[in-house]
């Protein structure tokens, strides 16, 4: 059976490894991602809080602290290098007590230390101009305005299909089970599919420590799924926040935040449970009950009844504390990015930058390329309709008319968004794919409204019949079989 051989085969199509991608495809190397969903952002990366953290929080020293204050400084320009949606909002840590002001000072000398710029302690008064809804109790806060808010799978997207339009080969359904090697390629397998790379990058988020048991290595820690759960309140709540707010952490950690996506929301939790799978998404009733106690803290006055939606995401968290990202201790040319726990994706620009370098120091020839594309696609064009001006707009629907016709009317989503997204370097072939994409099911009504257009037109494009089309995964038909 034939196998393609690259230079660099990246496991897992998370923001770690979408990152690495995004770095190498710069360069003349032969690379591919091998993703064991069905798309990019399959896991932690699609489920987050979704904050650009300044960095007072990782302990000094720690690569973690190191990464997140230089990832967040990179973050404003790739994002706007690819049109993805980014607000440097700044984040504030609300404290009520002498006690917790003790706390805000130990976070900003930390932060000092770590790098982070133009940090503040800021006393209620400044604290309640910026944020009226805040509790009145609230006394004291820290203020870090280089902490920005940025839509995570969008990232991750942007970054493969740059990555893609550069030359990069991306396998979906592809969960690396076995790995061989016979000292100069590894061969990565899942089943009879298989591709072969001379360097593995490790970016298998939950599963890293799998990954590197494939090849007989232990990591040095172990990975401790803790699962946080979310409420999104409807657009009509923006008022509620315009920065991201915490409380001042306790033992149990960074507590229930509230803050704006960069898609207008407000967005509601994190908890934080250890949770036995990895897989374990679910939302509990009592996890809800948590968020809503924590977030009423915070903005006593939060409407919780425009609650749109609900969801979880699983972190990797490590025992040792730290991200883990260097060559295995066994075996050369396979290196480890692992214990990507928060803030992972704030420092996922300057992980893509460690991981080159390590990639380098191994021996692996980076010349540039050339013909390098710097945006998502050839021509630079992945503005959906809502982000277009009035001129934008007449020009669009001029040269396709499905520009015209809205399909998601939450979010003002048009046929013609939904055909590109199905066309783009990523196709989209689900209606989880699209919305994604397009937002087309994101808003107040969930998609009740369009899902049902957005399946016509999937079924068109891939000349499919309707009963074919996907909601999420291989096994997730939308309908069955027709009644009348
Ligand atoms: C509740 C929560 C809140 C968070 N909040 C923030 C925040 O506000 N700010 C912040 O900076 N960070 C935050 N984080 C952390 C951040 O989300 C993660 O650090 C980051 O997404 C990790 O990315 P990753 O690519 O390393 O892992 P993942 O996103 O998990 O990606 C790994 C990929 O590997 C794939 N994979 C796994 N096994 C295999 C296999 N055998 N073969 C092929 N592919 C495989 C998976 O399907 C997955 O797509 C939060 C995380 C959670 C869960």
């Amino acid at each position: 059976m034939s196998i393609t051989s690259y230079d660099v085969v990246i496991i897992g199509a998370g923001i770690s490894g979408a990152m690495v991608a995004y770095q190498l495809a710069k360069y003349d190397v032969r690379v591919a991602v091998v993703e064991a969903g069905i798309d990019v952002a399959s896991s932690s990366t699609r489920a987050n809080s979704a904050i650009v953290h300044a960095g007072y929080d990782a302990k000094e020293g720690t690569l973690k602290a190191k990464l997140n204050v230089r990832g967040c400084e990179m973050m404003e320009e790739i994002a706007k290098q690819l049109g993805v949606h980014y607000s440097r909002c700044g984040s504030l840590v609300i404290g009520f007590t002498e006690q917790d002001l003790k706390h805000l000072k130990l976070l900003m000398a930390r932060g000092e230390v770590n790098g982070v710029p133009n940090l503040e302690i800021i006393d209620g008064k400044r604290l309640h101009e910026m944020e009226p809804r805040v509790s009145p109790d609230a006394k004291y806060a820290l203020w870090a305005p280089s902490a920005g808010i940025v839509c995570p799978y969008d990232l991750a997207y942007a970054l493969c299909e740059n990555a893609a339009t550069n030359g990069t080969d991306f396998y979906f359904e592809f969960k690396a089970s076995k790995i061989d090697y016979d000292g100069e390629y590894y061969t990565v397998m899942d089943g009879k599919k298989r591709v072969r790379g001379k360097y593995i990058v490790n970016a298998a988020g939950l599963f890293v420590d799998e990954i590197a048991g494939m090849v007989g290595e232990k990591l040095p820690f172990d990975i401790i799924p803790r699962r946080g759960e979310y409420m999104l309140l409807d657009k009509a709540e923006r008022k509620t926040a315009s920065h991201t707010i915490f409380v001042t952490p306790s033992e149990k950690g960074k507590g229930i935040l509230i803050s704006p996506t960069v898609d207008g929301n407000i967005i509601v939790g994190p908890n934080a449970n250890i949770v036995e799978s990895k897989m374990d998404t679910s939302v509990t009733e009592e996890g809800l009950e948590e968020i809503a106690e924590g977030a009423k803290i915070i903005v006593p006055s939060i409407n919780l009844d425009a609650t749109i939606t609900t969801f979880a995401g699983v972190r990797a968290t490590p025992t040792n504390g730290d991200f883990y990202i260097q060559e295995s201790n066994k075996f050369k040319n396979f290196i480890h990015v692992a214990g990507i726990e928060s803030p992972g994706l704030a420092s996922s620009p300057a992980i893509g930058e460690y991981v080159l370098d390590i990639l380098k120091n191994c021996g692996l020839e980076l010349r540039e390329n050339e013909e390098y594309i710097p945006t998502r696609t050839k021509d630079g064009n992945c503005k959906l309709f809502y982000e277009m001006d009035e001129k934008e707009r007449v020009e669009a629907i001029k040269q396709d008319q499905r520009y015209a016709k809205v399909v998601c009317r939450c979010e003002m989503v048009t046929e013609g968004d939904i055909v590109n997204a199905i066309r783009r370097p990523i196709p989209a072939h689900t209606i989880d794919m699209v919305k994604r994409r397009t937002r087309a099911g994101m808003g107040r009504c969930q998609g009740n409204y369009c899902r049902a257009r957005i399946a016509e037109l999937i079924a068109d494009e891939y000349n499919i019949q309707l009963t074919e089309v996907k909601k999420f995964a291989s096994n997730s038909n939308l309908l069955l079989r027709k009644t009348k």
